[in-house]
C-alpha cells in the first residue's frame, strides 16, 4: 500500500524530475510523445500482475476473462482504424514486431532489402549487428544525393539483382511520403513480400494525413508511441494469409507473457486516435514541421551554411543538414539543448563527419502538437531554433532564447493538475 515515494525515494525523485524536464523543456525527438493521461493510468495499472500466454480465449493461464476483453479491443480498435485483417497487439517494441515479422515470413539466410541506416533507414532493416543482419542477407537502397528522395530506381535494380525475399519500406529520419504503389510493384516484379515499417508515421496515417500502406503491404509495423501516441510497444497489421504465421512467430516464437497492461494502453490510444481531436492534432503536428522547414530555408539560415534535406517536409520532422555549416550535429545539439530545446543529432546520407559528430539535426514536432502548439506557437519556435543555430549566437542570445522557451511552455502547461 504505500507510494512510491514512501517505497522508493531515490526512484520517486527521479520521476519528478524528469516529469519537471517533460514540462520546462521544449521536447522535439521526433520519435517522442506525451501520452495522455489515461494511456498512463492503463499502463500504471494491475493488468500488469496477469500473466496471459497466447492470445484472447486460447490462453495457457486461467483468469484470463478481463484481460482478453483488454486485448480483443486492442485487437479490434487496431484493425478498425488501419482497415487492415489482421492486428497483433502483443509485441512489446518496434523492433520486436519486425523481428516477429521477419522470423514469421522468412527463413535464416534470406534476403531483405531495406533503407540504409545512414540514409534514415532504421536498425532492424538490415544494420549488421541487429539480428536482422545477422540472420538475413541484406541488401539496401539509398536516397538520391541531389534530390534526397528515395530512388525507387535503385529499388528496382537491387531488387532485380539481389532476388530478396522480403522488401522493406520506412524509416526513422526521412521527411517525406514513400510510394507503396511503386513499392508494391517492384516487389510483385521480383517475387518478394513487402513489409511497411510506419512507426514513424502511423499517427498521420490513422488521422488520413499521409497515404496508408496497409492496402500495399503484406504486412505493416509500427510502434504505438511515436505519432500514435501511445503507450511504448508495437503492433503488427496484416493481410489474413499471413495471421497464423504472425501470431505463433510473435507467441511462442519471440515472446513469453503478453504485457496487458501495455496492451490496455494500447487499445485507449488507438481508441483516441479514432477521434476528429487526434485528426486536429496530427494536422497541428504537420503543419509545425512545415513552418519550422520554412523558417529554416530562410536567407540568414542559408548564409550560415544550414539546409533542410528535400527543401521541407511533408510529415512530422525536418531533417537540418549542416554539412555545410561551422557547425556540426553535435554542437547544434548541445546549443538547442542549452537554450531549452531537446532534438537528436543525425547523420545525413552521404555524411562526412563521424558518426558520433555528424552533420544533421533531426526536429520533429508530435510532442508539441499534443501540449497544443498552435502555428503562432510553432513559428516562434521555428524561430527560436533558427536564432540558436546563426552565427551570431553566444551567451547573451542563448539567455534571451531560454527565456523565449519558457514563456512557451508556460502558455502550453504539460499534465496540468499531476
Ligand atoms: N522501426 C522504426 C522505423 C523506428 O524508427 C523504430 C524506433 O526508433 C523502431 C522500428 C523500433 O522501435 P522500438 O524502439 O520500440 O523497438
Amino acid at each position: 500500500t504505500a507510494s512510491l515515494a514512501d517505497v522508493d525515494p531515490e526512484v520517486a525523485k527521479a520521476v519528478d524530475a524528469e516529469l519537471n524536464r517533460q514540462r520546462d523543456t521544449l521536447e522535439m525527438i521526433a520519435s517522442e510523445n506525451f501520452a495522455p493521461v489515461g494511456v498512463l493510468e492503463a499502463q500504471g495499472s494491475v493488468l500488469t500482475n496477469k500473466y496471459a500466454e497466447g492470445y484472447p480465449g486460447r490462453r495457457y493461464y486461467g483468469g484470463c476473462e478481463h484481460v482478453d476483453v483488454v486485448e480483443q479491443l486492442a485487437i479490434d480498435r487496431a484493425r478498425e482504424l488501419f482497415g487492415a485483417e489482421y492486428a497483433n497487439v502483443q509485441p512489446h517494441s518496434g523492433a520486436q514486431a519486425n523481428a516477429a515479422t521477419m522470423a514469421a515470413l522468412l527463413q535464416p539466410g534470406d534476403g531483405i532489402l531495406g533503407l540504409d541506416l545512414a540514409h534514415g533507414g532504421h536498425l532492424t532493416h538490415g544494420m549488421k549487428l541487429n539480428f536482422s543482419g545477422r540472420l538475413y542477407r541484406v541488401s539496401a537502397y539509398h536516397v538520391d544525393a541531389t534530390t534526397g528522395l528515395v530512388d525507387m530506381a535503385e529499388v528496382e535494380r537491387v531488387a532485380r539483382a539481389e532476388q530478396p525475399k522480403m522488401i522493406i519500406a520506412g524509416w526513422s529520419a526521412y521527411p517525406r511520403e514513400l510510394d507503396f504503389a511503386e513499392f508494391r510493384r517492384i516487389a510483385d516484379e521480383v517475387g518478394a513480400l513487402l513489409m511497411v515499417d510506419m512507426a514513424h508515421f502511423a499517427g498521420l496515417v490513422a488521422a488520413g494525413e499521409h497515404p496508408s500502406p496497409v492496402p500495399w503491404a503484406d504486412v505493416v509495423t509500427t510502434t504505438t508511441h511515436k505519432t500514435l501516441g501511445g503507450p511504448r510497444g508495437g503492433l503488427i497489421l496484416a493481410r489474413a494469409e499471413h495471421a497464423k504465421k504472425l501470431s505463433s512467430a510473435v507467441f511462442p516464437g519471440q515472446q513469453g507473457g503478453p504485457l496487458e497492461h501495455v496492451i490496455a494502453a494500447k487499445a485507449v490510444a488507438l481508441r483516441i486516435a479514432a477521434t476528429e481531436e487526434f485528426a486536429e492534432r496530427q494536422r497541428r503536428t504537420v503543419q509545425g514541421a512545415r513552418l519550422l522547414a520554412e523558417r529554416l530555408v530562410a536567407q540568414d539560415c542559408a548564409d550560415a551554411g544550414i539546409r533542410v534535406l528535400t527543401g521541407g517536409t511533408d510529415v512530422h520532422l525536418v531533417l537540418v543538414d549542416l554539412v555545410n555549416s561551422e557547425l556540426d550535429g553535435r554542437a547544434a545539439e548541445d546549443r538547442l539543448h542549452d537554450v531549452g530545446i531537446t532534438v537528436n543529432r543525425n547523420a545525413v546520407p552521404f555524411d562526412p563527419r563521424p558518426p558520433m559528430i555528424t552533420s544533421g539535426l533531426r526536429i520533429g514536432t508530435p510532442a508539441l502538437a499534443t501540449r497544443g502548439f498552435d502555428a503562432d506557437d510553432f513559428r516562434e519556435v521555428a524561430d527560436i531554433v533558427a536564432e540558436a543555430l546563426a552565427p551570431a549566437f553566444d551567451a547573451a542570445r542563448a539567455t534571451v532564447l531560454r527565456e523565449r522557451v519558457a514563456a512557451l511552455v508556460a502558455r502550453r502547461p504539460l499534465y496540468p493538475g499531476r
